[in-house]
């Protein structure tokens, strides 16, 4: 079989690829995805349609079963969630729905890729969405397919309003909009569902291109290579060994995966494939290097039991921890309360986040085999720079001072379940916080772009393979930092604007 493009990986990036690309009848489109595919919303399962929380049980619930290699200083080895699903990672998130600063932006285009700064990709956010409550300001869109609200007050668990007021008295700025540009403060969270329906990019993108004849979507479909011939792609090759010509490969298959598949094809550092026996292709040293996540920790406290259950994530604080202006390294939230195995009775377990959203840290992904049902090794790095560490102790520092507000106190909130109310001297929770760091959803960077191979550059500006003719990749991997915000939007606008390009050139 042979198709003009065929898209690898129907995640937020790949199904925004395959609709756009299919806009044009002519041309012959194939997605493909390593997990199930539901093709209605009425088929799909509970923990998948759910946006209002993270499906709870991974084994069950469209997951890769990732986890880290242990990481330096006492950072475990960490469960990594991936989407394995049509709708990818976008179709088990929490809908956090943030597109982050104008700075993270700009830096893209400041290291030699034209066409993304923020005045470029500001439009392309604004298509993208139908703001809800703010369509009168001119930084947010009014007809595109992905929803974004805040709840209400009313909306609001007793913990998450609370919060947000607390962390309004301990000085955090109010504000309405955190898609603002360039705002920093406490307020609510925009979001991504509809009634409790979490808007994947499988139903604000794909489902409307579903009935076109010439897109065709196959789940259960896990990529193995791309098939190169005289540096140019011919097509792909699945893990049972079938293989689907295309004149134009797109790879959208994560920052872990995507890098996986190129490595697989002999694309990457020559070194790395020779150890594992793989003829290079083509020298890329970058497939695989810049791995770059948000870490997170988590002050947990037994507080007083709710009897409507809300969505997990409703307020956020977004903060700058060295007190300067300008965008900020941290976020703040609260999450949940939920039952656990710590609490009983009329008590329940809330998680008081610390996500890093500007680290400095850096990791990789590398192949564990040629054999591709194996896992990869992946090393977020957490922590390997010490200032992230600072930062984020800083950040465990500011939640105890938020807790520590008359509003706070009063709602009868209980002992620190962790890291420990006895961990107050400094020195004592930079040691104990290694052990307690997570991730917060968001790698990034694996096969990065920029101008210069032999600097790390994987794609170009326009996520065209240097070295290879008819392949793009096309997602989280190509980012070449990582924007302070939850990555779900940027990746859709990522998409757009890379889809935007391809059209006009075919
Ligand atoms: C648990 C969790 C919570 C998150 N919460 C938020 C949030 O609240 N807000 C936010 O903005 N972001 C959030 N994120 C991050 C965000 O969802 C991702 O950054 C984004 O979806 C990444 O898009 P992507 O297209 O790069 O990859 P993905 O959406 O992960 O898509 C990759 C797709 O490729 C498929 N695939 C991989 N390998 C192969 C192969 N070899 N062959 C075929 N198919 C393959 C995968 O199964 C998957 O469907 C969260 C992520 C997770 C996992």
């Amino acid at each position: 079989m042979s198709y003009d493009v065929i898209v690898v990986g129907a995640g937020s990036a790949g199904c925004v690829l395959a609709a756009r690309l299919s806009e044009d009848a002519s041309c012959e489109v194939l997605l493909l995805e390593a997990g199930p595919d539901y093709p209605t919303r009425e088929r799909l399962p509970v923990d998948i349609a759910d946006g209002t929380r993270l499906p709870s049980d991974r084994s069950t619930s469209h997951d890769w079963g990732l986890v880290s290699t242990p990481g330096i200083g006492g950072v475990p080895a960490v469960p990594l969630p991936r989407g394995r699903v049509v709708g990818g990672s976008s179709a088990v998130n929490g809908t956090f729905a943030l597109r982050g600063f104008p700075e993270d932006y700009d830096a893209w285009e400041a290291a030699g890729n034209q066409g993304w700064g923020f005045s470029d990709v500001l439009d392309v956010f604004r298509r993208l969405e139908t703001d809800l409550d703010f369509a009168d300001r001119p930084w947010h869109g009014t007809v595109g397919p992905v929803p974004v609200r805040r709840h209400p007050p009313t909306e609001q668990s007793v913990l998450a309003h609370t919060f947000l007021e607390a962390a309004q008295k301990a000085g955090h700025p109010p504000l309405a909009d955190h898609n603002e540009p360039g705002v920093v403060g406490a307020g609510p969270l925009p979001v991504n569902t509809l009634g409790r329906l979490r808007m994947s990019a499988a139903i604000t993108h794909l489902e409307p291109a579903r009935g076109r004849p010439n897109l065709t979507v196959r789940g259960h479909a896990p990529v193995d290579r791309v098939e190169v011939v005289a540096g140019r792609t011919r097509g792909v090759r699945l893990v049972t060994g079938e293989l689907l010509g295309a004149e134009l490969v797109v790879l959208s298959a994560g920052a872990y995966a995507s890098p996986g598949v190129l490595l697989r094809s002999g694309i990457g550092p020559t070194e790395d494939l020779a150890a594992l026996g793989v003829d290079t292709v083509t020298d890329l040293p970058g497939v695989g290097r810049n791995l770059v996540d948000h870490g997170l920790v988590s002050v947990d406290v037994a507080v007083p039991a709710e009897p409507v259950e809300r969505p997990n994530y409703q307020t956020m604080v977004t903060w700058r921890s060295d007190g300067g202006d300008g965008p900020p390294d941290l976020h703040l939230f609260a999450c949940g309360p939920f039952e656990t195995r710590r609490t009983r009775g009329d008590r329940q377990e809330a998680r008081l986040i610390v996500g890093l959203v500007d680290p400095a840290s850096r990791g990789q992904v590398q192949l564990a085999s040629t054999d591709p049902t194996t896992p990869l090794h992946i090393d977020p790095g957490y922590l390997e720079d010490r200032r992230d560490l600072d930062r984020l102790a800083t950040g465990v520092g500011e939640i105890r001072r938020i807790l520590d507000t008359e509003v706070l106190r009063s709602l009868a909130i209980g002992e620190e379940l962790s890291p420990g109310a006895h961990l107050t001297e400094d020195a004592d929770l930079r040691a104990a916080l290694p052990s307690l760091v997570r991730t917060y959803h968001h790698p990034v960077g694996t096969c990065r772009m920029g101008t210069d191979p032999d600097d790390g550059a994987v794609v170009d500006a326009h996520g065209c393979l240097h070295g290879i003719g008819g392949l793009v990749v096309a997602d989280t991997s190509i980012m070449p930092t990582i924007p302070r915000a939850n990555t779900n939007l940027p990746t859709l606008m990522l998409a757009e604007r890379i889809a935007g390009w391809l059209t006009a050139h075919t």
